[in-house]
């Protein structure tokens, strides 16, 4: 059986909560980097029809899509209630769609163009970052939206890994690394930046593959990407991830594999951001050390997504350390089964 139908097959049992069509599926304020200063992010999840792939092992983003698909005036108030949500004087937008904004299936072309004439008018916006998939990444799409926005705008690639067998069997993109340096070159040529995202320990793979796969990808990934934000993977609800989590089988990466991504990551691509924001750090369902150690260590890696200094991270520690170290070498002679809880 492919991994496509098994994850079908886990989506068909799902009772999925639908939310009024003109909101968005969240909304929130956080920090990011622009020009290396701290700014404020304001983060909005457009509730769509949804990622027209659907087949990623560690994804729940579809039980956050529409029942039908919204209309125009549906998503301009999801747009105007988001906006409403940040008062500050210059700020970062970062769109997510639980998919692709460019994709026209989830946001239509005239409401792409005005959502982003309107970001246009507002100066508040310093910069607009979307998520999407690489094939919408088009220089008829790009220059589109460079017209409308007239200001920086950045695509963010759900790149996961640069391994294309990890990627294809462990993840199931279904695209390969090639597509995304494509698409990178696309916006090249177009002055939009990219961002990359990662993720730290897909199922099927054992700390330490895992943990220099992270370590390999950024490396492999920083020549196309500006800036790197490194996804912690969490259990989300109807998932392969989550079915292989309530057997035992799947357990989150640790925080001290994320700390020494980072370091050796940085080292090796200083001029690239790199970035974490550990999700769920320190619960069962998320990345965790032992309990005692995660909130330090979650915080340190959130202090060095905006100052871009490994120093943060020098006098950490904790007796779980050793642990770690010891289920980094050992996991993999249990073919990725998790050592400990
Ligand atoms: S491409 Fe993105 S949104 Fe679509 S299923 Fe995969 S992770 Fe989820
Ligand atoms: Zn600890």
């Amino acid at each position: 059986m492919s991994l496509t139908t098994v994850i079908r097959n886990i989506r068909t049992k799902q009772k999925i909560k639908f939310n009024p069509p003109d909101r968005p599926t969240a909304v929130w304020t956080g920090k990011d980097l622009l020009d290396g200063k701290p700014v404020t992010a304001l983060t909005i999840i457009f509730q769509t029809s949804g990622c027209r792939w659907n087949n990623c092992t560690m994804c729940g983003y579809v039980y956050d899509s529409a029942r039908l698909p919204p209309s125009h005036e549906d998503l301009m108030k999801q747009f105007e209630h988001a906006m409403a949500r940040c008062k500050d004087e210059e700020f970062i937008l970062k769109i997510f769609t639980s998919g692709s904004f460019l994709d026209d299936s989830e946001i239509g072309p005239s409401t792409r163009i005005e959502m982003l004439s309107r970001l246009r008018e507002n100066d508040r916006v310093k910069k607009v970052i979307a998520e999407t998939r690489p094939e919408y990444v088009t220089d008829e799409k790009l220059s589109e939206v460079r017209e409308a926005l007239g200001k920086r705008f950045e695509v963010a690639i759900g790149l996961e890994t640069s391994n294309d067998m990890i990627r294809k069997d462990c993840i199931n993109k279904g695209f390969s690394f090639s597509d995304f340096t494509g698409a990178s070159e696309v916006a090249r040529r177009n002055n939009v930046t990219v961002k990359a995202y990662l993720m730290q320990k897909p199922p099927f793979l054992s700390e330490g593959i895992a943990m220099n796969d992270m370590i390999n990808s950024i490396n492999d990934a920083a020549p196309f990407a500006r800036t790197i934000s490194m996804n912690l993977c969490n259990v989300q609800k109807g998932t392969l991830v989550d079915e292989m989590f309530e057997r035992g089988d799947y357990r989150p990466p640790w925080l001290w594999s994320a700390v020494e991504a980072l370091k050796v990551g940085k080292e090796l691509a200083p001029g690239t951001v790199i970035m974490s924001d550990p999700v769920g750090a320190g619960s069962m369902r998320g990345p965790h050390n032992c309990g005692k150690c995660d909130d330090d260590v979650a915080e340190a890696i959130r202090i060095f997504s905006v100052t871009q200094d490994t120093a943060v991270f020098k006098n950490l520690d904790c007796d779980c350390k050793e642990l770690w170290k010891k289920v980094v070498e050992l996991e993999d002679f249990t073919f990725g089964a998790p050592l400990v809880k």
